[in-house]
This record gives structure tokens, C-alpha cells and sequence, in this order.
């Protein structure tokens, strides 16, 4: 058998001039290219008359209320310190219909189905996470580890099961199943040595694994974590698409193992298992390539998921502390040609073989979408297709995601669900790290605006 060593980027030349040649066809340095198909227009408030009047001001309150950087900041402890003071039942009446409301789908599968079966209406396809993760040193028990998976595999039943949404996805975190500090560990042995990616496809079926420099413990519990993502993975082929998230920097590159792992797996006539490329890291373009690469030399399917990253904050303060560079792009521009040279190099593959390649374009970006459809054009990649589709938060961005939905691409709202207790560590986690798109949501707070102005009869409708 040929043996697979995965080690960090190696590309063949022929496949770089290939993908360089692709990019450098078009215009993408500081990216915003090429002119929108005219009928993309996310300025127009009749994409909110398909809400309610409670959906409406639901929006526009806890909009306002994210708009201010220090009640985000400290949103947790002012949750803490209110439900403290009220009680969990006063406190429940004020968060439930407000925050959790517009970020999550609801507690139970009736509420869920409510959710889903208004988002259908809508047009938008539910992309459902189960919101459990793990950072370092919040290690928890072998047990928890199996309860999270058994919430994942609940996850991809609904999915399944319930006809909200054709091609159904759903996200899964890695560190909810194997823990965040073995990721990290698994990380620095990697950079340092290859290791045999065909052993870790083999030890997701529950043959032994051994792993220089992991002891016994570590490697039974890798073990595992990779049979709780195989009896995921499992569960899911022919039926949802899985994507795994990206994660921080000291543990991305074991997500991206494992996560490699299952789709030569399970990727064979399609990919059901995805992987996430964070365009803010100057390596985000390399490791996309290496991924292409390797999923051509070990012919599997290839989904990815391209968001700029969530993590900005915390990976520049930690690398300032230990002293070594920077792995964000230094400004936001860059982020941008790094974000259109990727979407680029994607696009021209799936333009090639559709069957091969897929991409879900997770971005709140109005430039990034606009530019993915107007390249999607160019190339004839049909909107209505699988190969493409466009993600974006629950309860963010619905001028976007409506306005594609009416023209008739495939869009997922990123879709959590829980219990109020079990989500709002989650909400709040993401609210931090989304600070910069929150702080943008003017723009949509006006479209809402002019749309109740509408309704009151204070301004003429545009249509
Ligand atoms: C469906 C879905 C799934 C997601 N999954 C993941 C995931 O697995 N992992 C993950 O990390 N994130 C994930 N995200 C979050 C995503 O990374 C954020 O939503 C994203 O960073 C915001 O970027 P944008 O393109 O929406 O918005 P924009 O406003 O265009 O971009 C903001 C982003 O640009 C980057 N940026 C801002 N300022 C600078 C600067 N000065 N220098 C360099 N870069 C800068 C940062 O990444 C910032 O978040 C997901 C988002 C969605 C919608």
C-alpha cells in the first residue's frame, strides 16, 4: 500500500503555476473587481418585507444593543449579574424572546421545526451547530465527549429527517469531541515531524495508533475522539454535508489532520465532509492549495468553507506574548486578496469538475458576494447548483441572505440550538469575536428602519 505522508506545504510546482495562472487571470489584488449582475442589490429594504413586525423590532433592539463595544464585551458578566439579581425565570422572559430569539433556532425539535419551516418559506437553508466547544484547559471527561457526539449524531437526524432544506448541512467542532489540549499537543508534534495520514484513517475504524510523542493516555484518547467523528461521519454520508470548523492557530493544523482523515475516508464520489480555510492567516492560501493537492493525489472530493476568521483579537495578543510574528495579514485589504484569490482558485476548480469540488462562500461581505456571483457568471457555474452556496450567521445579514435567496442561489443561515443555558456561553462567545461585523450592522438597522417607515406610512414604498 502507498504509504500517505502529509507534512505542511510542499506543493508541486505544476500545481502552483496552475493555480497562480488562474488568479493572476483576473483582477483580485484589493479584490472589489468586477461589476454585480444588476439584479444584486443589497440596498433595498423590500428584502425585510418578508418579516414580521416582532421580527423587525427584535432586530433593531438587540442590533442597538450590540452596536455598543462594551456591553458586548462584557456581555457575559451582565448576563451573569442580571440573572443573579432576577432570578433564572425573570431573566429567561427578558433574553428569550430578545437575544436568543434572533441568534437561535430554539430548545426543542417542535421549536426548531418552527424555526426552519419559517426559514424554508424564506428560502434560506438551515446550516444547524450544536453549540459545544472547548478551548485549553477547559478539558472535560471521556463521557462528555460521547454526550456531545450523541448530540451530533441527534443533528445530523434532524438535518436528515426533516425536509428543511435540500443538500442539508450541519457544522461540527472538533474540540466537542476529541480535547482542545491533545489538538494543540497533536499540533506541535506535526510541525516538527511527517506522520502517516493512512494510519489515521485506519485508526477511525478502531485499529491501534501510535503517535510519536503521545502517551497512553493521550493516544487512547485520540483514539477515541477519532471513532466518535467516524460513527459521525458515518451517519452522515449520503445524507449531510458535514463542515468542520477552523479553529486558532495552535490547533488548526490537528483539526485539519483528522479532518483530512475523514474525507479520504468518506469523500470518495462526493464531499460530505468539509474543511474550513481562515483567509486572515497569511498561510490561509497555501494550506488551501495544499488541500487541493492532496485531495488530487489521494482522490477524494474537496469541500471548502472560506470565511475571513474569527479569532483575530486573541491570535495577534497571544503572538505578541510569545514573541513570534503576527500569522494575521496585517490590514484588512490583504485579508481581502487573500479571501478573492482563494474564492478565485476554488471557483476556477469547480468550473472544471463540479463533482469534485464544492464551496460555501461564508461571508457577511457584500463585496466577497458579489464577487462570487459575478465570477460564477463568468464562468458559467450554474446558481441553482450544488458547487457553490453562500453562508451566513442566523439572525445577520438577512438583507444579504434574502437577496440571494431571491435570486436563486443557495444560502444556509449558520443555525444554533439549545436550551438558553447551553447556548448563550456560545452567543456570547461569537458576538466577541464577530465585534467587527456587529459594529457594521448599520446599515442593515437602516434598511429595517426604512422598511417600518414603510409600513407606517411614513415613506412611499419602492416597489
Ligand atoms: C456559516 C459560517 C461559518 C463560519 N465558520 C467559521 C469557522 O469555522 N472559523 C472561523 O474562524 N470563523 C468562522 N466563521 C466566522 C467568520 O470568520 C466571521 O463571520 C468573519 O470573520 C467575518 O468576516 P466577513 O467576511 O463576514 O466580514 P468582513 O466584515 O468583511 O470581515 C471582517 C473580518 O475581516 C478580518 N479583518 C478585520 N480587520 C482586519 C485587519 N485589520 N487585518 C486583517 N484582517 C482583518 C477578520 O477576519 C474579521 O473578522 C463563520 C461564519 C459563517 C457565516
Amino acid at each position: 500500500m502507498i504509504k500517505c505522508i502529509y507534512s505542511r506545504p510542499v506543493l508541486p510546482r505544476y500545481l502552483l503555476l496552475r493555480m497562480m495562472g488562474t488568479s493572476a487571470s483576473r483582477a483580485v489584488v484589493g479584490g472589489q473587481a468586477n461589476l454585480p449582475p444588476a439584479s444584486l442589490d443589497f440596498t433595498d429594504p423590500g428584502a425585510f418585507k418578508v418579516k414580521s413586525w416582532t421580527e423587525l423590532l427584535r432586530a433593531l433592539g438587540v442590533f442597538c444593543f450590540c452596536s455598543f463595544p462594551t456591553l458586548v464585551n462584557n456581555s457575559m458578566k451582565l448576563m451573569t449579574v442580571t440573572r443573579t439579581v432576577l432570578g433564572r425565570r425573570a431573566f429567561s422572559f427578558i433574553v428569550r424572546p430578545t437575544i436568543y430569539s434572533q441568534f437561535v433556532a430554539g430548545e426543542n425539535e417542535t421549536q426548531i421545526s418552527e424555526s426552519m419551516d419559517k426559514m424554508k418559506r424564506l428560502g434560506l437553508r438551515p446550516m444547524l451547530a450544536v453549540p459545544i466547544e472547548e478551548d485549553l484547559g477547559e478539558s472535560i471527561g471521556e463521557k462528555r465527549y460521547d454526550d456531545n457526539m450523541d448530540a451530533m449524531l441527534e443533528c445530523v437526524k434532524m438535518s436528515h429527517s426533516n425536509s428543511w432544506s435540500a443538500e442539508p448541512m450541519m457544522q461540527l467542532k472538533i474540540t466537542a469531541l476529541i480535547s482542545a489540549d491533545l489538538c494543540v499537543k497533536i499540533t506541535k508534534i506535526i510541525a516538527q515531524q511527517p506522520f502517516d495520514l493512512n494510519q489515521v484513517v485506519r485508526a477511525m475504524d478502531g485499529e491501534k495508533i501510535t503517535f510519536p510523542g503521545l502517551d497512553d493516555a493521550e493516544l487512547a484518547h485520540f483514539s477515541f475522539g477519532l471513532q466518535r467523528l467516524n460513527k459521525i461521519a458515518e451517519a452522515s454520508v449520503n445524507k449531510v454535508r458535514v463542515l468542520v470548523d477552523a479553529e486558532y492557530t495552535y490547533m488548526n493544523p490537528a483539526l485539519s489532520v483528522v479532518t483530512m482523515a475523514m474525507m479520504k475516508k468518506f469523500n470518495r464520489d462526493s464531499a460530505w465532509i468539509w474543511n474550513t480555510y481562515q483567509c486572515y492567516l497569511k498561510e490561509s492560501r497555501s494550506l488551501l492549495l495544499e488541500a487541493l493537492n492532496l485531495s488530487q493525489k489521494e482522490g477524494f472530493c474537496l469541500g471548502v468553507k472560506l470565511v475571513r476568521g474569527a479569532y483575530m483579537d486573541k491570535e495577534r495578543k497571544l503572538a505578541e506574548k510569545e514573541g513570534r510574528p503576527d500569522p494575521i495579514h496585517k490590514c484588512w485589504e490583504d485579508t481581502n486578496d487573500s479571501y478573492n484569490s482563494s474564492l478565485d482558485m476554488m471557483l476556477k476548480a469547480i468550473s472544471q469538475q463540479p463533482q469534485r469540488y464544492k464551496i460555501i462562500v461564508a461571508s457577511h461581505n457584500e463585496e466577497s458576494v458579489k464577487l462570487a456571483v459575478t465570477w460564477m457568471d463568468e464562468l458559467g457555474i450554474d446558481r441553482g447548483g450544488e458547487s457553490v452556496c453562500f453562508g451566513q450567521l442566523l439572525g445577520m445579514c438577512d438583507h444579504v441572505s434574502l437577496t440571494l435567496a431571491k435570486e436563486g442561489y443557495a444560502i444556509y443561515k449558520s443555525v444554533p440550538y439549545g436550551s438558553i443555558d447551553d447556548t448563550l456561553p456560545y452567543l456570547v462567545r461569537r458576538a466577541q469575536e464577530n465585534r467587527t461585523i456587529l459594529r457594521g450592522i448599520r446599515k442593515e438597522r437602516d434598511l429595517m428602519k426604512q422598511e417600518l417607515k414603510r409600513r407606517l406610512g411614513l415613506r412611499r414604498s419602492s416597489s
